[in-house]
């Protein structure tokens, strides 16, 4: 029997078993059953081969051929990955929609980068030039914001025969060099397997906040470039508009957003709208500096595993060339419920509530090639990937596995609330039991590098907050107007760091992404004022006049102020020092 080919025996759901693939070995690719189905091995015993199948299984059958292709389940890497949209196993679903239909045909295959697009490459090596792997020949324009580098592939190393500017696909070879197994030819194309992380030079700590215009994320619960978040929360607590809010304003240099498995509408609306979203800095389209892959209704839930790790291999291979990557993963949980499935039908030992016993650890596996890097090559360039998950616990219970897994790994939890969802509080961000582990560094950045002021003033709004929560309860018991007057202020300035600060609509264009600047300025507006009537009450002032007039309405408003018209936060400033005079006199 040939031995790049075996047999069907059994099929279950989107698990396939199949004999006679002697000498196969784990994570290899398959061609599974007459319409050549995407497979990938992910259990051998003895003879029995365990195949998840990528794409729907109807009409495969005992008898029907299994194909090796002798290569686990790899991506390419080159030009053209810009403004993509892929699926799990990297097909160009805009390719396979033009040449098969809307409905992707099983088993329909084209190139993931476009063979019949045209690059022009230009060296920055020159002939002579001893190169080793992750030095940068050559760069091409990739999109309007992208300048692809085209880098030694990891592994090779040697001395430049032949380099010079040429305009091809990404088959077109750009260089020869000369290393120590001979001589060999590097084009605009490299090959990776998804599972494997691109080796670096070495990682590094986390240095540097990644600023999200999101005022709950960027002053209370920060994440650096290179950091890992997860976002969990009950349905429709407002995950995906994180996400979304994330992958549109968020100052990375590359975004790559993974649809695993949400409800097929969502995707859609990534499809439909990203094309139109602008970045904000060049004013260009977002999708110029943007990959997406996502998983297709029609495929199963195996897919989804393959679509998280295609996708941060894309992102580790931007990485290399120096970026700073924003991942989105939407819905984590969606995968592990593919895990789940997957390992029921292998009839595994379950562990906590069905998942597998290694759902830790293929989280933490994914989570983990998130970092800020020292790439490899000899400029020692940096680069970081940042890892952003969403979760979506059933019933929002937090101490499921799937969240418990990925806290362990992760260094920022936005724990979304249902309470505040139900209330049109948006982003429904607790700020009692979210953190970030990366708060005293960004504040240390932000103190030295943006104002001195910034670490106090957020502390001071952490602080009123909790005393707020803590007041809450004796406010139930007794109610307001038995509280101090300091009580009561206080009360006061928490709901406005709330509803004025907290508060972002991401559907309003003035308000849905906030620069720094401004949010500096706009908590200093809050806290100026609770500054100003804690003393005014001390010289006399009634609490009535202090808690109720029109500055409140000016400092209610003062969000949508325009960045361009920054200035107008100290003529208000003035105005609050006005007016809480002008009340105590
Ligand atoms: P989930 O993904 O958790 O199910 P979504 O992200 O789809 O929830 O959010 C549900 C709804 O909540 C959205 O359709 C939107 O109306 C509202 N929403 C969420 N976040 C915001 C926000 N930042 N600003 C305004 N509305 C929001």
């Amino acid at each position: 029997m040939n031995e790049n080919r075996g047999e069907v025996v059994k099929v279950s759901g989107p698990l396939v078993i199949a004999r006679g693939l002697t000498g196969a070995r784990m994570f290899e690719m398959v061609r599974v059953g007459e319409a050549n189905l995407f497979g990938e091995i992910i259990e051998i015993k003895g003879n029995d081969y365990s195949i998840q199948v990528y794409e729907e299984t109807e009409g495969i059958g005992p008898g029907q051929p299994v194909i090796r292709t002798g290569e686990p389940l790899s991506v390419e890497l080159g030009p053209g990955l810009i403004k993509s949209i892929y699926d799990g196993v990297q097909r160009p679903l805009d390719a396979l929609a033009r040449d098969f239909g809307e409905y992707i045909v099983r088993g329909a295959e084209r190139p993931a980068l476009d063979r019949s697009k045209k690059w022009n490459f230009i060296p920055v090596a020159k002939v002579g030039d001893r190169v080793e792997q992750g030095d940068i020949l050559g760069t091409v324009q990739e999109s309007a914001l992208v300048v692809h580098k085209i880098m030694m592939p990891p592994g090779k190393s040697g001395i430049i025969k032949k380099i010079e500017t040429v305009t091809g696909n990404v088959d077109t070879e750009v260089a020869v060099i000369e290393g120590q197994e001979g001589i060999f030819g590097i084009t605009m194309v490299q090959r990776w397997p998804v599972r494997e992380s691109r080796p670096v030079k070495r990682k590094v700590m986390p240095t540097e906040p990644m600023i999200t215009g999101q005022r709950v994320i960027d002053m209370l619960f920060p994440i650096a470039k290179g950091g890992t978040a997860c976002v969990p929360g009950p349905f429709g607590s407002g995950k995906t508009v994180v996400q979304h809010q994330l992958a549109k304003w968020a100052d990375a240099q590359i975004v790559i957003y993974v649809g695993c498995g949400e409800r097929g509408n969502e995707m859609t609306d990534v499809l439909m709208e990203f094309p139109h979203l602008k970045d904000p800095a060049s004013g260009e389209p977002l999708m110029e500096r943007t990959v997406l892959v996502a998983n297709t209704s029609n495929m199963p839930v195996a897919a989804r595993e393959a679509s998280v790790f295609t996708g941060i291999a894309i992102a580790e291979y931007f990485r290399d060339m120096g970026y700073s990557v924003a991942l989105m993963a939407d819905s984590t949980s969606r995968w592990a419920e593919a895990m789940r499935e997957i390992s029921g039908r292998l009839e595994e030992m379950p562990g906590e509530e069905g998942y597998p016993a290694y759902l830790g650890s293929r989280i933490a596996n994914f989570y983990e090639r998130a970092g800020s890097v020292i790439c490899l090559g000899s400029d020692d360039r940096s680069g970081a990937i940042t890892v952003i998950g969403a979760v979506s616990p059933p019933g929002g219970d937090f101490s499921e596995p799937v969240v418990q897994a990925t806290l362990r790994v992760v260094k920022v939890f936005w724990g979304l609330d249902d309470k505040l969802a139900f209330s049109r509080h948006f982003p429904a961000v607790n700020w009692l039991t979210s953190y970030s582990l990366y708060q005293d560094m960004v504040d240390e950045c932000s103190d030295c590098k943006f104002d001195a002021q910034w670490s106090i003033n957020r502390k001071r709004a952490m602080d009123i907050l909790q005393r707020e929560s803590e007041l809450e309860e004796l406010v139930r018991l007794v109610g307001i107007d038995a509280l101090p007057h300091e009580d009561r202020l206080l009360m006061q300035a928490a709901k406005m760091i709330r509803e004025d600060f907290l508060h972002q609509n991401a559907f309003d264009e003035r308000d849905a992404c906030t620069s720094l600047d401004k949010q500096f300025s706009l908590l200093k507006l809050i806290l100026h004022y609770f500054d100003k009537v804690n003393s005014s009450y001390s010289d006399g002032a009634t609490l009535e006049s202090l808690t109720s007039n029109d500055v409140l309405n000016d400092i209610a408003r003062a969000k949508l102020i325009s960045e361009e018209a920054l200035d107008q936060f100290e003529a208000l400033e003035q105005k609050i020092t006005n007016t809480i005079c002008a009340i105590t006199w």
